[in-house]
């Protein structure tokens, strides 16, 4: 592993991206805002390592903020989707893959009976949320602090104190009469959600959560949370949305939903189940899908959903997740990982706490349990700075953020995991001086 890091090329490559890419880059997170690094421009991922411009090389912890569960670059993925090349990749209409594809993520999900497919994460909730509005006739939808549901405007509310607060755009562009219906409350608060369904419940069209909450770092559900939410609304006649464009097929083959045993109305999927390529889900119950156009009158559409080269990609990942004990693996590599943070932060005396489910890892630099958005905020952000670019230096790379997650892949080895502990002793002896 390269150890000493030049960033010349990419300091360059931003500077011009700068000039004609809004921010320099395509989605926020990338520019590295947070931190005192110039972002990487990437040139390829191999496995569970990265390379950027400037010939260095990281173990990465982004894996695509999630989707690559099998690492980079994997070769049959890769096969697949030149297979499905040569044939043409875009015909605007139906291919058999996307019937397979359906029919594997419904006999995987159990709350799916009916999937509609989408380009994105953004656009598989968006399109949940105006399922559920128009299937229960109502306006109100109530989402969680800290909770991230892509970028629709109806999600972009800035969650404010007290027990429930009516949003206001967390965005210029969003208009007040968009948001004045998202109710927005405390992850894992029962007594919110209580308060909130007796001051509104019989015009809430649904709850959206994460199932686990991967957006303010890795947040899991309090004991009987979910199945809290799934019973109050049953009770109000409201849907419950499990948004698992993080969780799904990451933490569980059958999901978040498996793993806690509740059953949502709807769910919407993404990442991982585009193998790497642009792909969004939202499935459910038959009898709220067939409300979706042409079977029902709630229109949404996409010229490249369905697309056959995601449709491939996405297939064959889902069959390789099938196929190995997968999940017994990256819970073996996680926990260890775990295991030598908690042992590296005693033997340091640094602050630090650990969430994890499965895959799924954040550090926060604080003395308090992290259970909501607003124990996230209390890491450290001065010492999350320096940890971040040292441990860049070192050759590992995470997210730009403490808000984010670590994500370990099946290409992720042992080596690599011991390789970032002993990288995280060297930084944590550090970050304090
Ligand atoms: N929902 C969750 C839980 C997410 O984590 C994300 C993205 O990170 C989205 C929705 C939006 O997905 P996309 O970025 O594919 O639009």
């Amino acid at each position: 592993m390269n150890t000493k890091r030049v960033d010349s090329y990419s300091k360059a490559l931003f500077e011009q991206a700068k000039s004609v890419i809004p921010g320099g880059v395509n989605s926020p997170v990338r520019a590295f805002s947070l931190v005192d690094s110039p972002p990487v421009f990437i040139t390829k991922g191999r496995g569970s390592h990265i390379f950027d411009v400037d010939g260095n090389e990281f173990i990465d912890y982004i894996c695509s903020w999630g989707p690559l569960i099998l690492g980079h670059a994997h070769p049959a993925v890769e096969e697949e989707i030149q297979k499905a090349l040569r044939d043409g990749s875009s015909f605007g209409l139906s291919t058999e893959i996307e019937v397979k594809m359906a029919k594997l993520i419904c006999e995987i999900v159990p709350s799916i009976e009916m999937v509609r497919m989408v380009n994105s994460g953004t656009e598989a909730v968006m399109s949940a949320l105006r399922l559920a509005r128009g299937y229960t006739r109502r306006q109100k939808i109530v989402k969680f602090q800290g909770g991230y549901h892509g970028h629709a405007d109806a999600f972009l509310i800035k969650a404010g104190s007290g027990v429930a607060t009516l949003g206001l755009p967390d965005s210029p562009g969003v208009p007040n009469n968009v948001t004045i219906d998202t109710i927005t409350v405390p992850y894992n608060s029962m007594e919110s959600i209580r308060h909130t369904f007796e001051q509104y419940g019989e015009q809430i069209a649904a709850v959206i959560v994460e199932p686990i909450a991967g957006n303010m770092g890795v947040v899991p559900p309090n004991l009987g949370f979910l199945q809290g939410l799934r019973e109050i609304t049953k009770q109000y006649g409201s849907l419950l949305i499990f948004d698992e464009v993080m969780t799904g097929f990451r933490v569980d083959y059958h999901g978040a939903q498996n793993l806690y045993g509740v059953d949502p109305d709807i769910t919407c999927l993404g990442k991982i189940i585009g193998g790497g390529l642009p792909v969004g889900a939202y499935g459910g119950k038959r009898e709220i899908m067939e409300q979706i156009a042409p079977a029902g009158p709630i229109y949404q559409a996409g010229t490249l959903s369905g697309n056959p080269l995601a449709m491939s990609a996405g297939y064959r990942t889902l069959r390789l997740l099938e196929q190995i004990e997968i999940y017994g693996e990256l819970e073996r590599k996680a926990a260890r990982l775990e295991e030598g943070f908690k042992q590296n932060a005693e033997l340091t005396s640094v602050p630090l706490k650990i969430n994890r489910v499965g895959s799924m890892l954040s550090t926060f630099f604080t003395e308090q349990e992290v259970v909501d958005y607003e124990t996230a905020k209390s890491s450290d952000m001065q010492v999350f700075k320096k940890y971040y670019t040292s441990m860049l230096n070192l050759g590992i790379l995470t997210a730009p953020t403490p808000y984010e997650v670590m994500f370990i892949s099946a290409a992720h080895s042992d080596e690599d995991i011991e390789d970032t502990i002993k990288a995280h002793y060297q930084v944590l002896s550090n970050v304090k001086s």
